[in-house]
């Protein structure tokens, strides 16, 4: 037997529980410690039986609660290198460098260029001045470029960065405060090549690479007890690496994430309209039905529609798409559908 329960899925935070009847997995860990604590409990999962935590890829929403779980269970952590590259950096804003640091520098280089006693650095303190505001606003940009902004979000700021760790230092145990552990440590590190295949425990998880604006983003496929399990969301189509992946499915976890005429007409920005539509984005509810309708085997027992909008779609509208796509289709006589939502968890689904 095996089991999914999804915790949480959408823009704001996801996370889901796979497991068989001996090995437990969480699937991205996107809603703060405690918040995944409470939802497991209300799921009826035991954190303390989790055996890792395996990461699809780096944005906000998937990794947001990471390294307070992983410390506090003392559990693996399965990631691809690049992905937790990424995460690192995104944990350790480069430091910017303030008006005194850069003119004591200025003043040490001159005073080494001339080997004397400086008096001005060579420019009158107006010039001085605007041109330490052009290096600070210039190293502000490059650190905000290297940032990694959040599933939907039109931008991560600082501030909210801050907060984010803030928020992960108020849930760490007293002792790792005191100690002053680094947001970065994982109490085990297990790295994973995007399109190999590993085990956790009994589960063997094929992994496969994803169409995503993240650095390393995958999809995966659970199957144990000869029962599979394929979870896909964050990619913007469904490319043919994704098609092959998840044939012959019992459970199938697909994005399901807008609505084309709500995005277009909602109140993002448009430069983030254009990057949730385009082919790194997200999967609209219209890409979803046509996957259904054409490309899927028709094999799922549960078809779970994940990481809806909550800004630009409605679970009806998802809901409708779906049902359209499989109602086409008489031969189906499995494929419930299942709507994850974004505050509450799903009950949990068995096969
Ligand atoms: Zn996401
Ligand atoms: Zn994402």
């Amino acid at each position: 037997m095996m089991r999914m329960t999804v915790l949480a899925s959408g823009s704001k935070g996801n996370s889901t529980v796979v497991a068989s009847s001996r090995t437990r997995i969480l699937l991205d860990a996107g809603l703060s410690c405690r918040e995944l604590l409470k939802r497991m409990a209300v799921a009826g999962e035991d954190p303390a039986q989790l055996d890792a935590i395996l990461i699809t890829h780096e944005h906000q929403d998937h990794v947001h609660g990471l390294g307070v779980l992983a410390r506090r269970l003392r559990i693996p952590v399965f990631i691809t290198e690049p992905t937790h590259r990424a995460w690192v950096r995104m944990l350790t804003p480069r430091t910017t460098i303030t008006y005194t640091q850069w003119l004591e520098q200025r003043k040490a280089e001159n005073d080494k260029a001339t080997a004397g006693p400086s008096t001005t650095l060579g420019m009158t303190s107006e010039e001085a001045d605007s041109s330490a505001t052009a290096l600070l606003r210039n190293d502000k940009v490059v650190a905000g470029n290297d940032k990694v902004v959040g599933d939907e979000s039109p931008d991560l700021t600082e501030a909210s960065l801050e907060s984010v760790s803030a928020e992960a230092e108020d849930e760490d145990a007293p002792t790792e405060k005191a100690a002053k552990t680094p947001l970065t440590h994982l109490p085990a590190i297990e790295f994973f090549r995007a399109g190999s295949n590993f085990s956790i425990g009994d589960i063997a998880i094929s992994s496969f690479t994803i169409p995503h604006d993240a650095a390393d983003p995958c999809g995966f496929v659970f199957e144990a007890e000869g029962i599979r399990i394929g979870i896909a969301t964050d990619l913007g189509y469904v490319s043919t690496n994704v098609k092959q992946a998840l044939r012959r499915c019992d459970g199938l976890m697909l994005e399901s994430n807008h609505d084309l005429e709500m995005l277009r007409d909602g109140p993002y920005p448009w430069a983030v309209k254009q990057r949730v539509m385009s082919r790194v984005g997200h999967l609209s509810n219209n890409a979803t039905a046509n996957f259904l309708a054409d490309e899927y085997d028709g094999g799922a027992a549960y078809v779970v529609l994940a990481h809806l909008s909550e800004s630009n779609n409605l679970p009806a509208l998802a809901r409708v798409s779906a049902e359209q796509a499989l109602a086409e289709r008489m031969n189906l006589l499995g494929n419930q559908l299942r709507l994850a939502e974004q505050s509450a968890p799903l009950e949990a689904i068995c096969l």
